[in-house]
């Protein structure tokens, strides 16, 4: 049967340093899972369960290394902010996974941005709203290339940092995420069956701000590298 309409394209972030394409099914993101950065929410940062929530696939903005991505600056705000994080891409699918098995369904890892419109997640939350428009626009997941954890291991500790228009902003460490990436995946498997194509933002650090058109974010952990977005 044809399409009734125009079909969307497959969304893909490349494999870094191989011509090969990964597929985005899904993007999930964890909330609150640095807890100075829970702290800087208003929020207690108790071990509680982590929370999710989602961007639609074609939110992804791809920043090739050696190159200035572009984040339009997004309608309807006048506090757009940053948050670094670490990306998870899973490889192989399941539900109810076991934490002891978790990293088996991880094919690698990348650089993230969760951009976000933070005064209409402020005003949102208050109202107990969905968070999509606060979390889920156009362009909101500007993503590096996607890491083969058989090349770069898996990724427990090491430097997360951010600096704006060169000044630093969020500097932490991955081993102080409150959910490990195996903890994640597993507890999203509880909640969604995952599949290849399944992206994970697994959460930022402290220092978030916001961004106006003009400026530079660079951010980078170790490991991975680093890289560069303009806000235009
Ligand atoms: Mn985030």
């Amino acid at each position: 049967m044809k399409f009734a309409v125009e079909a969307a394209p497959i969304v893909v972030v490349p494999v870094a340093g191989e011509d090969l394409a990964f597929p985005v099914r899904r993007i999930y993101c964890v909330g609150r899972n640095y807890a100075a950065h829970a702290r800087e929410m208003g929020a207690d940062p108790a071990r509680e369960p982590p929370f999710f929530f989602a961007k639609p696939s074609d939110a992804v903005v791809y920043v090739a290394p050696g190159t200035t991505g572009r984040f339009p600056y997004p309608s309807a705000t006048t506090n757009c902010h940053y948050e670094m994080e670490l990306v998870v891409a899973i490889g192989k699918g399941g539900r109810d996974i076991a934490v002891a098995r978790a990293l088996d369904h991880v094919f690698g890892y990348a650089l993230g941005l969760d951009m976000t419109r933070r005064d209409l997640q402020a005003k949102l939350r208050d109202a107990g709203r969905p968070w999509d428009v606060a979390k889920g626009f156009d362009h909101a997941a500007p993503i590096g290339p996607i890491h083969r954890a058989d090349a770069v291991g898996h990724l427990a500790k090491g430097a997360i940092w951010l600096t704006l228009n060169g000044a630093p902003k969020q500097q932490s460490d991955l081993a102080d995420m409150i959910w490990s990436v195996a903890e994640t995946v597993a507890h999203l498997s509880g909640y969604f069956e995952l599949a290849p194509g399944d992206l994970i933002y697994t959460g930022t650090p402290e220092g978030v701000g916001a961004v106006v058109r003009g400026d530079t974010l660079r951010g980078g952990i170790e490991g991975l590298g680093e890289f560069e977005v303009a806000v235009v």
